[in-house]
């Protein structure tokens, strides 16, 4: 399968239901006309790990469980999805984006996790504070701060403003975050360089980087902690597989989901029809029309059953699909009518 080249322009379509539908020219062999040339009737590749990771599931009980014994207030998101938001809601736990809002005394950090600096700052303020930080999350801090006390400069590999880079740099007086080689560009020379990563980043993409710090200072040390979670690996790698074997592949998981729209970017390096839903209402019959294997993962806050509705509705779309030897063998019919 051809790999889409990263200099070309990739073009992203959103509709009104939220889901990013790509339009990428990547190559004759990936064209629709490579839709037809096969012959399988179609099939859902559903990939060997996907959906909610065992840190998500654990958070979500956690915040459950607080709640039953007094009102808690979870500060940001927990996760990126609406139903289980509305869930735990309907559990009585509440959510707040700022602190001012809390009215609870006690305040749930997520799974993100956050810096010892603001957890100070939340106990000043009088709230008790539970921690339902995943423990890998945990250990990318750890490992963070073990550079740090050794002398190294860190820098994260990840995005800037996501909760879990701010709680990976809270607590240092110096640090760089980057996402591209263009930030590496503008990074200044140090002579010790400590370089770790968001837990949800391609690890491919995070070792592209590395090694791009690397070429551009050669005469540094450049240390690499690999703090990549291992549900995240295993997303990114079975994403890998089913959208090398599908003409289209679907993305579940919601619209602000960072490990969810990772994993559209892996899906479409190898696939250049990708969706990304949040649910099966987003998902369009047309999307599917000439595809004979529809690949379909989940971030690692998407529900089972939205998955599962989802991988249902897909049934239900291709219900009436005709294998494209069948309409491969209508079209030769139909031009060798017009011959006659
Ligand atoms: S994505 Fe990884 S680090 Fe984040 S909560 Fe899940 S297991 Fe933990």
């Amino acid at each position: 399968m051809q790999l889409a080249n990263k200099s070309e322009p990739v073009v992203m379509t959103t509709n009104a239901a939220g889901p990013v539908a790509p339009l990428h020219d990547s190559g004759s062999q990936n064209s629709p006309a490579h839709f037809f040339n096969k012959g399988n009737r179609m099939k859902i590749l559903r990939a060997e790990h996907l959906g909610m990771c065992f840190g998500v599931r654990d958070a979500i009980a956690l915040a459950k469980a607080q709640a039953a014994q007094q009102p808690v207030t979870i500060l940001g998101q927990l996760v990126h999805n609406e139903s289980v938001l509305a869930d735990l809601r309907q559990k009585g736990v509440r959510t707040a984006e700022q602190l001012d809002s809390v009215t609870t005394p006690m305040v749930l950090i997520t799974a993100h996790g956050t810096s010892q600096r603001n957890l100070a700052q939340i106990r000043e303020r009088g709230f008790e504070v539970f921690e339902a930080t995943c423990p890998l999350v945990k250990h990318a801090h750890n490992s963070v701060m073990k550079l740090a006390r050794a002398g190294y400069h860190p820098v994260i590999i990840g995005q800037r403003n996501h909760v879990e880079v701010r709680g990976l740099t809270g607590d240092l007086d110096a640090y760089d975050v980057v996402l591209t080689e263009e930030d590496i560009a503008a990074l200044p020379p140090r002579e010790r360089f400590g370089v770790a990563s968001q837990t949800t980043q391609p690890i491919a993409r995070v070792r592209e980087l590395v090694a791009a710090i690397k070429e551009r200072f050669p005469q540094s040390e450049v240390r690499f902690v690999d703090t990549v979670c291992q549900p995240t690996k295993q997303r990114q790698q079975a994403a890998e597989e089913i959208a090398q074997q599908s003409d289209v592949v679907v993305v579940v998981g919601g619209a602000n989901s960072n490990n969810t729209k990772e994993l559209v970017n892996t899906c479409w390096r190898f696939c250049p029809y990708v969706h990304h839903v949040q649910g099966p209402a987003d998902l369009k019959a047309e999307w599917f029309a000439h595809a004979d294997v529809i690949g379909l993962t989940a971030g690692t806050s998407t529900p089972d059953d939205v998955i599962d509705a989802v991988e249902a509705r897909l049934h239900e779309l291709t219900e009436n699909h005709q294998p494209n030897t069948q309409i491969q063998q209508e079209e030769k019919t139909h031009e060798l009518a017009t011959l006659l």
